[in-house]
């Protein structure tokens, strides 16, 4: 099966397969603490709808101290990038510094996305910077949504203060497709201080509060084609999962699900997450089998509505369906499937921990699967794509 054109959900970009590859391969090494829906803006986009009355949503202390304890563990399993979101992820300052500082001390690179909204000063926006010394990567939000709560000189004062200090400022702008005249005015305001390289732009999404705006509709079938792109698992302030920050970043009914991180190993939680039949099935092969699944089951694709263009507003269509979770993530743990899309995430992503997993327990189970050999010749053979055939059909 080969794959549509795939464009980069931020910057707009038609991926080459390499850097699609590299994109997904994102997951596998980067995770991402959702610390409150607390946040003293209230955008009419939001996709997790936070505001100022959620301050109970704030992840306890002492399970922040819980997730800081795991992670020199986490940085020996693999995860190098440690991401901070909300709502506003400073509000919940104590656990953000624990958590930075520990992911920094155990090697890893941390993030945070805010609105900067505690950028009223460069002098107030520098002792902000200076208290979290574990945070390299400074995501800065400005669209025309915050403009009414965040006046844009915070955003300017933001970046600067942070670059000035060594740090690595991204603009993220998010705007509507196509974009109007002020996200233009807004585009030209960051370029008058910022590289275009450090803007990062996202199509508003119909989410959270902004799920009436309209989705733009594909006129072919080529989204069942595209594969999901998450950056990788969420941890929320509530201890619950995500399996990734776009169209299901607060949604409960998936069929992602890991049980609580905080009683948990994350570990063990993020080895299951990239295992996972159904959401690995979709990082490599995209929804095309997902899709004629269920029309095996007697759903018609004309009974969904639209095709939407993006696979991100398609997704929850689909998986937020109980039955259909149910009846799809059972169809992807055959062991014939399990094994076959091992052998893609090893091949294409460089992931061999699927298929290592998958033939380690078919084994102990000494069972019979079509395609064994290959998949055991492959699971002991390392994480190589180049020294080895590529075992299946191309995507
Ligand atoms: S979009 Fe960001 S800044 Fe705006 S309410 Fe949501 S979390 Fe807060
Ligand atoms: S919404 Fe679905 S397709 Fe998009 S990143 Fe999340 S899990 Fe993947």
């Amino acid at each position: 099966m080969t794959q549509a054109a795939v464009i980069e959900p931020r910057s707009g970009v038609l991926l080459t397969e390499r850097q699609l590859a590299s994109l997904q391969s994102a997951a596998a090494i980067h995770l991402t603490f959702n610390l409150t829906l607390a946040c003293p803006l209230k955008c009419a986009h939001c996709i997790v709808e936070a505001g100022p009355g959620l301050r109970h949503t704030t992840m306890p202390v002492d399970v922040a101290r819980h997730y800081a304890g795991q992670m020199p563990d986490l940085y020996e399993y693999g995860i190098r990038l440690v991401s901070f979101t909300g709502g506003e992820p400073l509000l919940a300052r104590e656990q953000l510094e624990i958590l930075s500082a520990a992911a920094a001390a155990a090697g890893m690179t941390c993030g945070v996305v805010t609105a900067a909204h505690w950028a009223v000063s460069e002098h107030v926006a520098a002792r902000v910077l200076d208290g979290l010394p574990g945070i390299q990567i400074w995501d800065i939000s400005i669209d025309a949504y915050h403009e009414p709560y965040v006046g844009i000189e915070r955003v300017r004062t933001a970046y600067q203060t942070a670059k000035a200090r060594g740090r690595e400022a991204v603009l993220r702008f998010a705007h509507h497709e196509p974009m109007t005249e002020r996200d233009r005015e807004l585009k030209a305001f960051m370029l008058s201080f910022a590289e275009e390289s450090e803007i990062c732009a996202q199509k508003v999404r119909s989410v959270g509060r902004a799920s009436d705006l309209p989705i733009l509709n594909s006129t072919d079938d080529s989204t069942f084609a595209k594969p999901c792109l998450t950056k990788g698992l969420v941890i929320r302030y509530d201890g619950s999962m995500a399996p990734c920050c776009i169209s299901l970043v607060e949604e409960r009914r998936h069929p992602f699900q890991f049980g609580d991180a905080r009683s948990r190993p994350l570990t063990e939680i993020h080895a299951d997450y990239m295992a996972h039949p159904l959401l690995q099935m979709l990082r490599v092969i995209g929804f095309g089998p997902v899709m004629q699944w269920l029309e095996e089951a007697g759903v018609s694709r004309e009974s969904l509505g639209p095709m939407p263009e993006d696979v991100c507003d398609f997704c929850p269509k689909i998986v937020t369906n109980p039955q259909w979770a149910e009846y799809l993530a059972q169809r992807a743990s055959s062991p014939e499937n399990r094994l076959k899309v091992g052998i893609l995430a090893r091949n294409f992503l460089n992931e061999p921990g699927m298929l290592q997993r998958a033939v380690k327990e078919f084994q102990d189970q000494g069972k019979q699967i079509e395609g064994f050999e290959l998949a055991a010749r492959l699971a002991n053979h390392g994480a190589d794509p180049a020294e080895e055939d590529r075992g299946c059909a191309s995507r």
